[in-house]
């Protein structure tokens, strides 16, 4: 049974501002003025300043009839954090601008603002405007993000050179693997009324579809390892996707190889309950959130010595186009739509 809901009309538009962002406290320095004004104010003094933004559309990039708006919340703050990180910069301030339609109460902007807000608490990032309107078609949510980074640590995708080894964090395709399982889950809960999903042995892909993490950890270790990356992504759109940018932009090609790609054995467990193809799955599946960046050879000891991180290949001359090695030696290119085992 869903709990007493409220009206947002009868709050009214900044009454449900000021009752969604009720004390929020600045944290970082850079925050000069939050939430109140018609703008808030930033001070940058010595630092590089790096601006990133997301857009994410009910029915397009969500579905609510199996994501928790908390979750929601969480993940579109996360996702924007995520792509501050990838360029090895700081998120600082966050601004939430939302579309918002009839069927929408007070209470669920309240969830959808506490999984905003945790995100921002673990993080430490301030939440500092926004902006609120009607939306026609269902809830739409677009933030921006802030952060900064010192001019020489900021890693573009394009500085990657030849030799330079191919790092990725954590594992990857379970996002993908949890968004087939909610997809599957929803089909079968059609008209059911007690439906519960099964989701047992598979809670890893559930909570990396609908709760993922950015990965500060990693950039911590890399700064405490001393190691600059020398280009770096996050993994939103597939490694293979990624993967291609990074050469693109650096001018150069790769070699991976399929039997280092990281990846859980629920994904594996999953890939073959679905009668999908692993690889692909790993290396088209979008929405991981992790890292992939490259670092010089003579980081090789180093690297290896941090966990969470493995080394799947290396950069080559451009020559040699982007490809995959697979387990019994075959090279296969990586294709702008992935790698297709088929072709
Ligand atoms: P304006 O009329 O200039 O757009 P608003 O009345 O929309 O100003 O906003 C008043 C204040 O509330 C501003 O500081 C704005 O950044 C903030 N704000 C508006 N909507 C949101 C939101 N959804 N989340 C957080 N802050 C918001
Ligand atoms: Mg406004």
């Amino acid at each position: 049974m869903e709990e007493k809901q409220t009206e947002i009309s009868s709050l009214g538009e900044f009454g449900l501002i000021e009752h969604l962002t009720r004390g929020i406290e600045l944290k970082n320095a850079s925050t000069v003025k939050g939430i109140g004004d018609d703008c808030a104010v930033l001070n940058y003094n010595e630092t590089e300043v790096l601006v990133s933004t997301d857009l994410l559309i009910e029915g397009v990039h969500f579905d609510l009839t199996y994501v928790p708006l908390k979750h929601l919340g969480y993940k579109s703050a996360v996702v924007n954090f995520s792509d501050l990180y990838a360029m090895n910069a700081t998120p600082r301030q966050i601004t939430v601008s939302l579309g918002i339609s009839k069927r929408f109460t007070v209470e669920h902007m309240e969830a959808l603002y506490s999984g905003i807000r945790l995100a921002c608490e673990i993080y430490g990032v301030d939440l500092v405007g926004g902006d609120t309107t009607t939306s026609r078609s269902g809830l739409v949510i677009s933030i921006t993000c802030i952060g900064d980074a010192p001019k020489d640590k900021i890693v573009y995708r394009s500085g990657a050179r030849d030799t330079d080894l191919i790092c990725v964090s954590g594992d990857l395709g379970a996002a993908y693997m949890g968004l087939q399982l909610l997809e599957r889950e929803k089909v079968a809960s059609a008209g059911q009324k007690d439906f519960i999903p099964a989701f047992q042995g598979k809670e890893y892909l559930v909570e990396r579809q609908l709760k993922p993490e950015a990965r500060k950890d990693i950039i911590q270790e890399l700064a405490k390892a001393d190691i600059q990356p020398t280009s770096m992504m996050d993994i939103s759109d597939g490694l293979s996707s990624e993967l291609l940018h990074i050469c693109k932009a650096s001018d150069t090609g790769c070699r991976i190889y399929e039997d280092r790609i990281p990846i859980d054995y629920q994904t594996a467990i999953m890939a073959e309950e679905l009668n999908m193809n692993l690889v692909t799955a790993a290396m088209n599946g979008g929405e991981d959130y992790e890292l992939l960046f490259t670092v010089p050879l003579h980081c090789h000891e180093k690297i290896k010595s941090i966990p969470g991180i493995k080394v799947i290949g290396h950069i080559t001359d451009k020559s040699l186009g982007c490809a995959m090695i697979t387990r019994d030696g075959t090279e296969i290119p990586i294709t702008a739509q992935g790698w297709n085992p088929l072709k």
